[in-house]
């Protein structure tokens, strides 16, 4: 089998490397910036099973390494090591006091019950205990892990810490994970932060592009369209926050097919008419009524292809490639999800013009908050959910400002200014 993690560590140094020879930094700096600093790679036991985990912890020059936690039959070590790698990027393009880090476990979590699931995260966690903390390494959720397991894991770690004395006071302990449900200490607005933050973005590139550049598609008057492909946390945020501010979202798509109402569709009517029908396929909805006569159902791959302002792939990785880059339509696409366009069809799409709001940006809302939560948690104070989102959006539109400004100034695309402000802030080169 093609180990995908192997081709994303590699394109993860590729990029990292590029950006740091532009930057005149020195082999020694780069190969620190390629090198995680700690890799963590243990066995553990349930039971009689034997499970492998990772936790990599790549670079904690800015703060305590962040990562999520991933639950997977694929996972490996490549992988874990890409993501953490990144982690350090999002974390420094997203102007927070934290490092990058990622762990993951070799389990198909479908395939085990319940008590098998919390005693299988509550094993992971003790073996991590060593080497996490509240300001050392913060682990959060991540592909099917969640925020139950966060608790299971953070009772483990207490206990842990129990037996060693640590000293840690209790709020402190709970700012060793985030993601926790609210009850357990967990933040308001962290369920909605990525497609919420996502749409803060898209609302500064637009306001960017109506002064500097030019109005988007349409003109002003009408509203620009907006195609979701991922119906999930990501997609159904960004699409539901995006129809809340003006957008028209015309198109949604989940694993079973797409929908395409040209007229815009309704985000929550869709969302109880995929609740009743198991997907999206079939919901046409506008207002409170889905009606077949509204819309047609189309293909995730032509849903990618349609000519709308806004395309914000916020399911898979490698969605846009090769194959279908030169019949994407849309003006600006907003990577919610992680690496949903292959550095190719990054480049082509750039070159024709395309403005691509990189993943390390656009969907560092989600950790953003956690980083909010973990703040919390430290300094033992619960804000209301208004008060996190208004710290969201500040947050999130100083760090595409600082993206913004340098791509205009240098001529480079959003990704490579990206990469730039995160290596000059991670090497220190900068305090922008
Ligand atoms: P999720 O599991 O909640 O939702 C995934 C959605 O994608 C589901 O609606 C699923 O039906 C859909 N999907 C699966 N295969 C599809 C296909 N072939 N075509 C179209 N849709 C398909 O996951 P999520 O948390 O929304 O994450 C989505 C992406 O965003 C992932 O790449 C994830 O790494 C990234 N991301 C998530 C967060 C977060 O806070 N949840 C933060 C940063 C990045």
């Amino acid at each position: 089998m093609e180990n995908t993690g192997k081709k994303m560590l590699e394109s993860a140094h590729e990029i990292i490397k590029k950006t740091a020879k532009s930057l005149g930094l020195s082999s020694e700096v780069i190969t620190r910036l390629i090198e995680p600093d700690f890799i963590h790679e243990f066995n553990f036991s349930v039971g009689k099973k034997i499970y492998k985990g990772w936790r990599i912890q790549h670079n904690n020059t800015l703060g305590p390494y962040k990562g999520g936690i991933r639950f997977h039959p694929n996972v490996n070590r490549d992988e874990v090591q890409a993501l953490a790698t990144l982690m350090s990027v999002k974390c420094a393009v997203a102007g927070l006091p934290m490092g990058g880090g990622k762990g993951g476990v070799i389990v198909n979590p479908k395939e085990l019950s319940e008590k098998e699931l919390e005693e299988l995260s509550r094993a992971y966690a003790r073996a991590i205990s060593l080497f996490i903390g509240p300001y050392v390494d913060v682990p959060a959720p991540d592909v099917n892990t969640n925020p139950k397991i966060m608790a299971w894991m953070a009772e483990e770690y207490e206990k842990n810490l129990k037996s060693q004395n640590s000293g840690l006071k209790s709020n402190e302990v709970l700012a060793t994970f985030s993601g926790k449900p609210v009850e357990k200490g967990g933040s308001l607005g962290r369920t909605e932060a990525t497609g919420r933050g996502g749409v803060y973005v898209l609302q500064a590139l637009l306001a960017k592009l109506r002064s500097k550049i030019n109005p988007p598609a349409g003109g002003q008057k009408s509203k620009p369209t907006v195609a979701v492909q991922g119906f999930g946390n990501v997609g159904y945020y960004f699409a539901k926050f995006s129809e809340d501010m003006g957008f028209k979202v015309v198109s949604l798509s989940d694993s079973k097919g797409a929908i395409y109402v040209t007229e815009g569709l309704s985000v929550e009517t869709t969302l109880k008419c995929k609740k009743e029908k198991g997907s999206v396929a079939g919901c046409y909805c506008r207002g409170s009524v889905c009606d077949v006569r509204f819309g047609k159902p189309i293909s995730n791959d032509a849903l990618l292809e349609l000519p709308v302002d806004v395309l914000v792939p916020a399911a898979l990785e490698n969605v846009i490639n090769a194959q279908n880059m030169a019949k994407i339509k849309a003006k600006i696409i907003i990577e919610m999800a992680n690496g949903p366009i292959t550095e190719e069809a990054y480049e082509y799409l750039t070159e024709k013009g395309v403005i691509i709001v990189p993943d390390v940006l656009a969907n560092s809302g989600g950790v953003t908050v956690s980083y909010l939560e973990w703040y919390q948690n430290i300094h033992n104070e619960k804000w209301t959910e208004a008060a996190v989102n208004k710290r969201l959006k500040e947050m999130i539109e100083k760090a595409f400002e600082s993206i913004w400004k340098k791509s205009v100034a240098k001529r480079i695309s959003l990704k490579q200014s990206a990469f730039e402000v995160a290596i000059e802030r991670i090497t220190k080169l900068s305090t922008a």
